[in-house]
Order: structure tokens, then C-alpha cells, then sequence
């Protein structure tokens, strides 16, 4: 498979270069050169299938001359190490559960597909690989633990102290071993602010081979496709497909769903279900894109202004939004609502959502409202006990702790505090090279 950057100026790539790389050189997105259709016969027989066969058959289309075929079922068999089940909600809804991987977030898969892609790409360097990061929360922690104990690579965390949860911050500090957690003494903006210039810092990528483990990169959005496929294989009525709603901020998830359906998989209509952070739903509504300044929210790893994969959505569609629009709409639900829902559908469904899974819910209960005849799922995206600062108020109980999480806690924080200051960071970035 070739990859095209969205701004048509770079060279095309394979699948490796465009791990290795990111983004391209002119700053655009990279894009398959055409989306793979899957036969009737497989997409027939999913139920006979396991996941790992399932997700070996949808992404060899894309790594075919980059990985060889055995590698890339040895790689899928460690990405999947923890179950994606459908859960009955209500007559019509059903969760998605993709929170159920170490870190308790739908990132573990991208994370963990991207590191032993990458792991398998270096192998033979002389050079050790860092992977710098940014992070507001959840990426971090996937990234950490998707890459721990990888050979040949290196991953340096940059997040804002006091600025993530306390969960989070044990998820980011406690590895050890080939991960480095820098506490910059900021905000987020600074973090990105600090990792971006490293990456445009020329005498520094001399010494260090750097490269990004960012949302857009190619391998971390492709894998994403599984979830849709694993849904489908434990939906009952397959002749009426479902709808699918996905809490979205950067719009990687939604995008590699979107992706899936192109292929052929039966999804009938998607509902990128945002919260305050209301670009698409402004856009889909006015045909005019205007990135704003996030918002915080209380489902926080859906706080995003300028949502990147975006783009990759337009393209699948030739950048005509009314041909979108027949098959996907946005809506932006509030936290106040958010909460709501979490009360109600605890209190009469006895299901515990987490405030994003919770965004998800309610746009498509929102959706099959004016559609009766449709069913359809949402994606939880994490497990409430991350967010139980939020939750447990709301219900008034404590969340049971997760094995996970104990084990988390006595672990010794590690981590590296720095002043915004580029030349602190660079200093420290060169001194464990
Ligand atoms: C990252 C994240 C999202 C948003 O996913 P995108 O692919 O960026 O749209 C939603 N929920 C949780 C819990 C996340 O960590």
C-alpha cells in the first residue's frame, strides 16, 4: 500500500515511512492511495472467525511489503490482549466496550499495534528510537504502556503537572525501564509548545533519532478499525446494521469506523457525538470549518479545537459534505447533560457510564429517537474508574477498584520536572540518548 499526504506535496510513502514518520513533510495527513473492499464471503463469516484472524484480514491490505505475514499476526495477537464485548443497554442501545486494555482507555489498541510496528522497524538500527510525546491524559498512558519493555526504542512522556488525574499520572510515571516522564512546570500548550520544537530542532534530531507516536499517525489509526468489525460480528440482527455513535475530540476512533464501512462492513449511519468542543457540529450545520480554542469539559479527552483527522473523514467523501451528511451527523452535548445521563442510565439501566461513553449515549439516544425502527451502539471509550472524580458524586457510591489500579498505586512515581524552558528539556532529552 502507498501513502499520499492530504496536502499533495511529499513524496508517497509505504507503510513503514509513514510509521517512522508521522506526518509528511508538507504537514499533511497521510492517506492510503485506495481503500481496500473486503469479500461478502469474509464479511459473511466473521462470527466463525476469531478477532486475531478478523484484524489479520483487515489490515494486511495496508502493511502488505512493509511486514511480513507472520510478523503482523504475531503483532495483531499481542495487540489484542483484552476483550471488545457488546454490552445490552437499553432495547435499542448497546455499549461498545473498548475500555477493557491496560490503561483502561480505546487508545491501548492503537498504542500497542504502533509500538511493535515501529519496534519491528527498528530492529536492525544501530541508533536507539525516542519517541516524544505530549500529553493531556490518555495518550500518554497508552503510549507508555503500549511501548514499555519495547527493544530499540526509547518513549519520552512531556505532560503539564497537577494537570492530569491522579490515575493518569501513575499510568505515565511508573513504568521505568525504557520510558522517561517529563513534568513540565505549564500547561499543556507548553508541553506541545516543547515537543515541537524539538522536532524542528535540527542539531538535536543530529543526535537523536526522534520521532512522534501522535493520533494521526498511521499506525495508530488504522487498528482502530477493529472495534467496528468486532461490533458487527456480535450483532444479532445483521440485516438491519447498526448506528454507530463515538465520543469524539481528534476524530481518529470515528475516522477508522468510517474507514471500515468503505471497505464494505454494514454500519448504516454514524454520529460523532462531541461535547462542548462544537467544530463539526458548527461545520455540518454552516459548510463553514472554523478551528476554535478548546474548552474544558468534564470529558476531557474530547477537549480538542481543531480536530486533525477530520480531513481523512472529508476525503472519504471527496470533500463534498452533502454526501457526508447522507451518513453521518454531529451533535454536541453539554455537562450538564452529561451528567444527567449518567445518573439515569445508572439509576435505570444499572450501567455505569464514564462521562465520554456517557456523550456517546445520549447523542444516539438523541438519533433513534426520530429513527424508531433503527438500533444502534456507542463506543465507551474508557472505564468510569478513570474518571471517578467526576462519577462517583454523581451516583453516590464508590466505584469497586480494578486489580490494575492497585497495582498502580504503591508503584514509585518517576518522573523528571522541568521549568518551560527549551534548553532544560533539550538537555535532559540529549542526557538520556
Ligand atoms: C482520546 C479519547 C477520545 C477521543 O477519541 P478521538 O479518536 O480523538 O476522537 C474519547 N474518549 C476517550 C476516553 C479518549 O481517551
Amino acid at each position: 500500500m502507498i501513502y499520499q499526504s492530504l496536502y499533495n506535496n511529499s513524496p508517497s510513502v509505504n507503510f513503514k515511512e509513514a510509521t517512522i514518520a508521522g506526518q509528511a513533510p508538507d504537514g499533511g495527513l497521510y492517506f492510503p492511495e485506495n481503500i481496500p473492499t473486503l469479500s461478502k464471503a469474509f464479511l459473511n463469516s466473521m462470527q466463525q472467525l476469531t478477532n486475531e484472524e478478523i484484524a489479520y484480514e483487515v489490515m494486511r491490505p495496508y502493511v502488505v511489503n512493509a511486514i511480513p505475514d507472520n510478523v503482523l499476526f504475531d503483532i495483531i495477537q499481542e495487540t489484542l490482549n483484552f476483550p471488545i464485548p457488546l454490552v445490552q443497554v437499553k432495547e435499542n442501545i448497546f455499549s461498545l466496550e473498548m475500555f477493557h486494555g491496560n490503561t483502561l482507555s480505546f487508545k491501548d489498541i492503537g498504542a500497542r499495534f504502533m509500538s511493535r510496528c515501529l519496534g519491528y522497524f527498528v530492529k536492525d538500527n544501530k541508533r536507539k528510537v525516542t519517541v516524544l510525546v505530549a500529553t493531556s491524559g490518555d495518550t500518554g498512558g497508552a503510549v507508555a504502556d503500549g511501548f514499555y519493555g519495547i527493544d530499540g526504542v526509547q518513549v519520552v512522556i512531556v505532560y503539564p503537572s497537577g494537570k492530569v488525574s491522579a490515575v493518569q499520572e501513575k499510568q505515565l510515571t511508573t513504568f521505568g525501564n525504557n520510558i522517561f516522564a517529563i513534568e513540565v512546570n505549564g500547561t499543556f500548550d507548553d508541553c506541545q509548545r516543547l515537543v515541537k520544537k524539538a522536532f524542528t530542532d535540527k542539531s538535536l534530531k543530529d543526535e537523536i533519532f526522534l520521532t512522534s507516536a501522535n493520533s494521526i499517525n498511521v499506525a495508530r489509526w488504522l487498528p482502530q478499525q477493529f472495534f467496528y468489525f468486532f461490533a458487527f460480528k456480535q450483532w444479532k440482527d445483521k440485516n438491519n446494521p447498526p448506528v454507530a455513535s463515538i465520543p469524539s475530540g481528534n476524530f481518529g476512533n470515528i475516522c477508522a469506523g468510517v474507514l471500515a464501512m468503505k471497505s464494505g462492513l454494514p454500519i448504516k449511519y454514524f454520529m460523532a457525538a462531541c461535547n462542548a468542543n462544537d467544530v463539526v457540529p458548527k461545520y455540518l450545520n454552516t459548510h463553514q470549518y472554523i478551528a476554535q480554542q478548546s474548552v474544558s469539559t468534564i470529558s476531557n479527552a474530547m477537549d480538542v479545537g481543531d480536530p486533525s483527522n477530520f480531513v481523512r473523514i472529508l476525503k472519504m467523501f471527496n470533500s463534498d459534505v452533502n454526501l457526508l451528511k447522507e451518513i453521518f451527523s454531529s451533535v454536541s452535548i453539554s455537562d450538564l447533560e452529561t451528567k444527567h445521563t449518567i445518573q439515569r442510565v445508572f439509576a435505570d439501566d444499572n450501567y455505569l457510564l464514564d462521562p465520554h461513553g456517557a456523550v456517546g449515549f445520549l447523542a444516539l439516544e438523541k438519533y433513534l429517537a426520530t429513527h424508531p425502527n433503527q438500533q444502534g451502539f456507542f463506543a465507551e471509550t474508557a472505564h468510569p474508574i478513570k474518571f471517578n472524580d467526576v462519577v462517583e458524586p454523581l451516583i453516590n457510591q464508590t466505584i469497586p477498584t480494578l486489580p490494575s489500579i492497585l497495582n498502580m498505586v504503591n508503584k514509585e512515581k518517576k518522573s523528571k520536572k522541568v521549568e518551560v524552558d527549551y534548553e532544560e528539556f533539550h538537555d535532559y532529552l540529549l542526557s538520556i540518548k
